[in-house]
């Protein structure tokens, strides 16, 4: 974790370097193929977000974000962490939208309100505008965490806006371009980074169900280490209780992610290490129903699903 000063100071370094393509720093091994001239131009545009993820990529250590971001990625546009602002940052997204600026990804951040354009906007045109134009001209679009893959608390049961995903919007549109799915709320800056690296530096990466299978083929519940206390129906009660979590509602068994394995924090913890159930925050069912908590018992858990079986 980094505290707000370090997180300032880093994105204040941050903004200060974009524009210059050979910021020096550590090279990691695995990256040394990766020069100025073949890394990707990346435009990041956020919608109906929290901005959560892009403070989650922040976090990223192996290569740090600093690194990625003005070495690795070339991220030629990001409305948190961009120097350029108002006119000129419309320019720069316009410029690579029309196609002017060369070939470019799209990363996108948050979900899409259908049914009320207006409610997300940059500038004076609709969020929506600017991704049916990018359909034309984008090499591929990445969608950053559960809102952008699966409509996340956006499209959350009541919401007025029809929040849809990428993925969802584009099939609305009758439009099929190049699309990675990474949830999670937030993601792993792990899974953006090293999607955006392998894209740069081999191509796409093999994917199962939209997702990279580096990171998402297997449950957190395969691979927990509380697996064995499941098996011997070791349970815990209530939150901070050591034992498997499934009777506090852990949704581990529905949730494709390497967290057991990856861990978060720079390998500090992670939710279970924390004695926290896994909510599910990169499964399609996150935030969806009004009724199904972040937290909940086993009884509600079990009517939930008793319900969904109708
Ligand atoms: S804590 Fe959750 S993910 Fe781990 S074994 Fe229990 S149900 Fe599965
Ligand atoms: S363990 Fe579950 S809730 Fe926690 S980060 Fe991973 S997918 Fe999200």
């Amino acid at each position: 974790m980094i505290d707000r000063r370090e997180f300032l100071k880093m994105a204040a370094c941050l903004s200060a370097s974009f524009g210059i393509s050979n910021f020096p720093g550590i090279v990691n091994a695995a990256l040394k193929k990766i020069t100025p001239e073949n890394t990707p131009q990346l435009i990041y545009l956020q919608g109906q977000s929290c901005t959560g993820c892009s403070i989650s990529l922040l976090q990223a250590e192996s290569p740090d974000a600093v690194s990625m971001v003005t070495q690795y990625s070339k991220l030629s546009f990001h409305a948190d962490l961009s120097a350029a602002s108002g006119k000129q940052a419309l320019k720069l997204i316009e410029e690579y939208i029309s196609g002017d600026a060369g070939e470019y990804f799209l990363a996108v951040e948050g979900a899409i309100p259908w049914a009320m354009p207006e409610a997300c906007v940059i500038g004076d045109k609709p969020f929506a505008d600017y991704l049916t134009a990018a359909a034309k001209t984008m090499n591929g679009a990445v969608a950053v965490g559960t809102c952008a893959v699966h409509g996340g608390i956006p499209a959350a049961e009541g919401n007025l806006t029809d929040a849809v995903s990428l993925k969802e919007f584009y099939k609305r549109k009758g439009i099929n371009p190049l699309l990675i799915d990474i949830p999670g709320c937030p993601v792993h800056p792990d899974w953006v980074w090293k999607t955006i690296i392998h894209l740069a530096q081999v191509g796409l990466p093999e994917l199962i169900n939209g997702r990279p299978k580096l990171f998402f083929q297997r449950k957190v519940h395969e691979l927990c280490p509380r697996y064995h206390d499941f098996q011997q129906e070791i349970f815990a009660e209530k939150l901070g209780d050591k034992g498997c979590l499934f009777k506090l509602g852990c949704l581990g068994p529905d949730t494709y992610a390497d967290c057991p394995t990856r861990w978060w924090n720079g390998g500090q913890t992670w939710c279970i290490d924390a004695n926290a159930p896994c909510i599910g925050c990169a499964s399609s069912q996150f935030a969806s129903k009004k009724n199904f908590p972040f937290y909940r018992s086993f009884e509600q858990a079990m009517i939930k699903n008793s319900e969904d079986n109708k």
